[in-house]
C-alpha cells in the first residue's frame, strides 16, 4: 500500500496534521492504536493561537458547540484554607486575536471533530485499532490489533506522533531526558456550579488547585500533591478527598461529593523533556513524541497542535512546489523549538512557584502575581506567551517590578504596538515567497 505522508498515532497532534495534509490533497494515512476514545484524562484547554489554526481547518463552529470559553482565570492566594482570600485575574481579553479567551473542550470531543473533518476528504485514511509496528526506511508494517494482520505502507515522508512512547523516534534514535517534579496531580471532571463560569487557581502556601470550567456545567480539576502520597491518599475514604477540594473552595460543596470512587480520580506525574532532533531523513516527530512539558501553563496539547499546523503547512508547500527533498523539514524545527522552548520554561517557572510548600514562597508568589495584574506589560506579555500568538520574553526589569523594586507600569500598550508582538506570518513560515525550498 501506498500513501504520500504516514503518521504513526491518531492524538490531538496527528489528527491536526492529518486534517491539514487532506485539505491540500495529500494523501494521508494516520493509524491509531486504540480502537475508540482514551480513558485516560488528557489536556483540555485550547489556547488563542490553537483556535486560529482551528479557524483556518474549518472546525472552529464544531468547537465552539462543545466548548466553553474562558477569558479570565481568577488567581486566589488564601492564608490559610477557609480564611480571607487574596484575588487577581489575568485576562486573555488584552490579546490582539479574533479569538481572546481560551476554550475547555473533552480531548476525545475533540479528537471526533478534527477526525470527522478530515474524512471529508478523499485523501485522508484513518485507521483505529492500528499499531505501528516496525519501521525500515520509508516502510512502515502497521499491525490490526483485532485480526492480528500485518500490512507494510510505503510512504515519502514519515511521522511520529505517538506521544510519550514514540516508534519512530526510537527509530530515528532520538534521545529524550525526563525531568521529574517534586509533586504530582490528582486530576478528575464532575459537575461544576453555573455560576463557576471562569478558571480558577486556588492556592495557600501549600496546595494547589486549578478549576477549569467545560460545557454542560461540567468542571475538570487538578489538586496538586506531593510525589509519592497518592498511595496514601487512596487508603482514605473518598469523602477525604472532597473535604481537601472543599477547604480549598467551599462553592464546590454538593459537587465534588458526586465523586463516589478513588476509581474515577486519575493520577497525573508530571515531567518534562524536550529531544534535540526533530527532523531526521524523511521523519520527523510532533508533539507529545518530541517534547513532553509541565501541565501547570496548559500547554501540552497547544504545542502539539502547532507542531501539526507548522510542519502541515509545509509539507503542504513542498508537495504544491514539487520540492520534496527531505531537507526541507527542517524549516519545521527552524520555527518551532525556540518557541517550544520557551513556553516549556514559561510551564516549568510556574510549576516551581506553585509546588514549594513554604509560606514565604506563597507570599511572593502572591505579592508578584498581583503586581503582574496590574503592570500593563508583564500581564500582556504573560498572556501572550501562553497564548501561543507571539514570544515576548521577560526581562529582568520585568521581574523587578513584579518583585515590587519598580514602579508598576499603568500604560496599556497601543493595537499597533500590540501587532508588533505576535507572530507574522513570515515568522511563522519563512520558507514562503522565497526559492527556499530544494
Ligand atoms: C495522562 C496524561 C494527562 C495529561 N493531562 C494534561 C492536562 O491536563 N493538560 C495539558 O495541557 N496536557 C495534558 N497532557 C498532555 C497532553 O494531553 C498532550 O501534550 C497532548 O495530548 C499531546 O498530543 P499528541 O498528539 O502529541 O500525543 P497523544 O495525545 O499522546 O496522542 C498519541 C496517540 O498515538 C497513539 N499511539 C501511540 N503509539 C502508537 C503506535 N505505535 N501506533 C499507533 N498509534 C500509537 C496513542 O494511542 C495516542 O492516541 C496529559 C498527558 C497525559 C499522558
Amino acid at each position: 500500500m501506498k500513501t504520500n505522508v504516514f503518521i504513526s498515532g491518531g492524538g490531538i497532534g496527528g489528527l491536526t496534521l492529518g486534517l491539514k495534509l487532506a485539505r491540500c490533497n495529500i494523501d494521508v494515512t494516520v493509524v491509531e492504536r486504540l480502537p475508540g476514545p482514551g480513558s485516560v484524562y488528557k489536556g483540555e484547554l485550547l489556547q488563542p493561537k490553537s483556535l486560529e489554526i482551528f479557524d483556518s481547518l474549518g472546525v472552529i463552529d464544531d468547537v465552539f458547540q462543545n466548548g466553553h470559553s474562558i477569558s479570565d482565570l481568577e488567581l486566589i492566594e488564601l492564608k490559610r484554607a477557609k480564611s480571607k482570600a487574596e484575588h487577581s485575574t489575568m485576562s486573555y481579553s488584552i490579546l490582539p486575536t479574533p479569538y481572546p479567551f481560551s476554550l475547555m473542550i473533552h480531548h476525545e470531543t475533540l479528537k471526533d471533530i478534527l477526525r470527522q473533518k478530515g474524512e471529508e476528504y478523499p485523501s485522508f485514511h484513518y485507521r483505529a485499532n492500528t499499531v505501528c509496528k516496525k519501521i525500515n526506511g520509508h516502510t512502515v508494517t502497521v499491525e490490526d490489533r483485532e485480526t492480528k494482520a500485518e500490512t507494510e505502507i510505503h510512504s515519502d515522508f514519515i511521522i511520529g506522533a505517538e506521544g510519550r512512547s514514540s516508534v519512530t523516534r526510537d527509530y530515528m534514535e532520538v534521545d529524550v531526558k525526563e525531568k521529574k517534579y517534586n509533586h504530582h496531580f490528582l486530576t478528575v471532571t464532575f459537575p461544576r456550579p453555573m455560576e463557576m463560569v471562569k478558571g480558577r487557581i486556588i492556592s495557600t502556601y501549600q496546595s494547589f488547585l486549578g478549576l477549569f470550567p467545560l460545557p454542560d456545567n461540567e468542571v475538570r480539576s487538578v489538586y496538586l500533591i506531593p510525589a509519592g502520597e497518592y498511595k496514601t491518599l487512596r487508603k482514605k475514604p473518598i469523602s477525604e478527598f472532597h473535604k481537601l477540594y472543599i477547604e480549598m473552595c467551599p462553592d464546590l460543596d454538593g459537587y465534588v461529593n458526586q465523586i463516589e470512587d478513588w476509581k474515577k480520580i486519575q493520577l497525573m506525574v508530571p515531567l518534562k523533556y524536550h529531544a534535540e532532533t526533530y527532523v531526521r531523513d524523511h521523519f520527523a516527530l510532533i508533539g507529545d513524541a518530541v517534547h513532553t512539558v509541565h501541565p501547570m501553563a496548559g500547554e501540552g496539547m497547544n504545542m502539539a497542535i502547532q507542531d501539526g499546523s507548522i510542519l502541515g503547512e509545509l509539507l503542504c508547500d513542498m508537495y504544491k512546489e514539487g520540492k520534496l527533498n527531505p531537507a526541507n523539514l527542517e524549516w519545521y524545527p527552524k520555527v518551532r523549538k525556540k518557541r517550544v522552548a520557551h513556553q516549556m520554561h514559561l510551564s516549568h517557572l510556574s510549576a516551581l512557584v506553585y509546588s514549594y510548600p513554604y509560606r514565604p514562597v506563597g507570599w511572593l508568589r502572591n505579592k508578584s502575581l498581583q503586581r503582574m495584574e496590574r503592570d500593563s506589560i508583564s500581564h500582556y506579555k504573560q498572556m501572550l506567551n501562553i497564548s501561543g500568538l507571539g514570544m515576548w520574553r521577560e526581562t529582568l526589569y520585568d521581574r523587578m517590578i513584579q518583585g515590587g523594586m519598580l514602579p508598576i507600569r499603568h500604560d496599556s500598550l497601543t493595537d499597533e504596538e500590540k501587532s508588533t508582538t505576535t507572530f507574522t506570518e513570515n515568522q511563522d513560515y519563512p520558507w514562503k515567497g522565497k526559492e527556499a525550498l530544494q
